[in-house]
């Protein structure tokens, strides 16, 4: 993005995070304003290797914001059938639990499905993080080998240096909307925040606040 389109992002994102704060609906749109920009962006890339079907990339560990979390949260209570909420909750809590007993490097070497994922499909895309939105490959036999062998970190997915920046800048808005608003801006791993926020919604009262959500084991990168 250029600077002006970048400043216009950011006073959009601004304003947009300010009525998240009064409403979950706001809050998943704020979600699909960040994301929109990357997909309509990835989508006019031919050299872009991602296809529907193939969730390689949905075993790898994800760093969201802590409005991400909560966005996803208010989607899966919003969007999805009962009987999704209930797989994905159980889902979340197994995940979450054993992500809980490695250390960050061992998370980062092994497979662990994410809970969100139904029938190779992202359950919750609309409400996705900038994370997940902005992950692709140039080359899907990197992506199956790295899944095969979650161990070996020597090999990189290749990706496009144009959707890298644009998902930096986007990264880069979010941080300064969450100082403008005074908000904890930390990282937290995906699948941790969102068993903790099912196991105790309140949190998301921390949120609104500014304040930290989640203890600080979930905020490693
Ligand atoms: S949230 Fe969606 S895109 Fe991200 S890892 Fe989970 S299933 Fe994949």
């Amino acid at each position: 993005m250029e600077r002006h389109q970048v400043l216009a992002r950011l006073n959009e994102t601004h304003y947009a995070y300010q009525q998240a704060l009064k409403s979950s609906d706001k809050l998943i749109a704020l979600s699909q304003l960040q994301t929109a920009t990357l997909t309509e962006s990835m989508q006019r890339q031919p050299e872009i290797d991602c296809r529907n079907g193939c969730a390689k990339c949905c075993n790898i560990r994800v760093m969201v914001f802590p409005h991400e979390a909560v966005a996803m949260y208010f989607y899966i209570k919003a969007k999805l059938s009962k009987a999704q909420q209930v797989v994905i909750e159980e889902r979340l809590h197994q995940s979450a639990d054993k992500i809980a007993a490695m250390t960050e490097q061992e998370h980062l070497t092994t497979n662990v499905p994410c809970p969100m994922l139904i029938a190779e499909s992202c359950s919750v895309y609309p409400a996705r993080s900038l994370a997940c939105a902005g992950y692709h490959s140039t080359d899907v036999k990197q992506c199956v080998q790295s899944y095969k062998t979650p161990t070996d970190l020597s090999g990189f997915i290749p990706q496009l240096k144009n959707v890298q920046q644009m998902q930096q800048q986007l990264v880069g808005i979010s941080y300064q909307v969450l100082q403008q608003n005074k908000a904890a801006a930390d990282k937290v791993e995906m699948i941790g925040a969102l068993s903790a926020i099912f196991r105790q919604p309140s949190l998301i009262n921390k949120w609104k606040r500014g304040r930290a959500m989640f203890k600080l084991t979930l905020k490693q990168h």
